[in-house]
């Protein structure tokens, strides 16, 4: 592994869920001098935490946590973010003396800047909005991986004062094994939305349809494969998936929207018995994935 990315020697993660928990691993797994301090609202994942010598230490809050570190990872659902950025507006000079960068792993991007926007006049210097595209429908300090970023993308967004800081976040994603691509905040958003928050959607909605129609012991006691596939994501956390579609509601919108309408489009096929219109949508379908995603490669998030 490279030196690069290792400049940080203090690291605070707000967050010792999947996401924070994973970094806390992958951090001690690349490089074991790192001093890492946790915070949490949870005192068995912060302990759980420090017990298996994952993380050093346990601050009380993010500005305890920020007055000593010089890498800030804000890893708690998205609609606490703002208020973990409002914690740091009086240390917000402090932070840039000191070369201490913020970054987060939020689902969404857009309302994080607008926050920022708002507390700070405009997006400051060493805030670097990021999102990692690896996960899992599981929760909590247990469900971390020190693997889980290894190979995956990072979506890191530049905004007009941030490019200095977002090539260090780089550089620190790099060293954890992560492919890092820039995006912008909105653009993350609308592209999120088809790729991860309508998927979501649409497996919580397929399980809560069908068992109003069908016991769930029975239609999960009957299924193949593809029906575990399907509703794997229905198995994620309900509170945080609430808030990613309320946070990022229009980019949400306009992905049910799209859907709905081709469903609509399928549906009168299928009225209609209109076999080739069935198999053209089939056939771009597959050609597309086929394409794109190795056979076996059923698990993004
Ligand atoms: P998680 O497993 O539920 O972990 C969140 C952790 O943050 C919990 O330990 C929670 O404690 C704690 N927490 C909540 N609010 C806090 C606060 N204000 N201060 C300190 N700790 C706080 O969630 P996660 O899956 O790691 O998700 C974390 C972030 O990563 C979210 O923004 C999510 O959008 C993003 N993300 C998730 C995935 C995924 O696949 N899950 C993928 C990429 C990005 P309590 O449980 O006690 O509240």
């Amino acid at each position: 592994m490279s030196d690069e990315g290792g400049e940080f020697r203090e690291i605070a993660i707000v967050g010792l869920g999947l996401i924070g928990s994973s970094i806390a691993r992958a951090v001690r797994a690349a490089d074991a001098g790192v001093r890492l301090v946790a915070v949490d609202h949870s005192a068995a994942a912060a302990e759980a935490a420090c017990g298996a010598g994952v993380v050093d230490a346990v601050a009380a809050d993010v500005a305890t946590a920020a007055a000593t570190a010089d890498l800030v990872i804000l890893a708690v659902p998205v609609r606490a973010l703002p208020c973990e950025l409002q914690a740091l507006l009086p240390l917000a000079a402090g932070l840039a003396a000191r070369g201490t960068l913020v970054t987060d792993v939020g689902s969404t991007k857009a309302s994080l800047l607008a926050a920022a926007a708002s507390l700070f006049g405009a997006a400051p210097a060493w805030l670097v909005p990021g999102h990692p595209l690896a996960g899992s429908e599981r929760s909590g300090w247990a469900a971390g991986k020190a693997d889980l970023f290894a190979g995956r993308k990072v979506l890191l967004c530049p905004t007009a004062a941030n490019a200095a800081a977002l090539a260090r976040v780089a550089a620190f994603w790099r060293r954890l094994g992560a492919k890092v691509e820039a995006m912008d905040a909105d653009e993350h958003d609308g592209l999120l939305a088809q790729t991860s928050h309508l998927p979501h959607l649409l497996s919580f909605a397929l399980v809560e349809a069908l068992i109003d129609a069908t016991p769930a012991a029975r239609l999960f006691g009957h299924s193949g494969g593809g029906f575990r596939d399907m509703t794997r994501l229905a198995a994620s956390d309900p509170v945080m998936w609430r808030d990613i579609a309320l946070d990022n509601r229009d980019g949400v919108l306009r992905a049910i929207d799209l859907f709905a309408s081709r469903l609509a489009d399928l549906r009168a096929d299928v009225a209609a018995g209109d076999g080739v219109a069935l198999q053209r949508r089939f056939d771009r379908a597959k050609a597309a994935r086929d394409a794109h995603l190795p056979p076996s490669e059923g698990n993004p998030s």
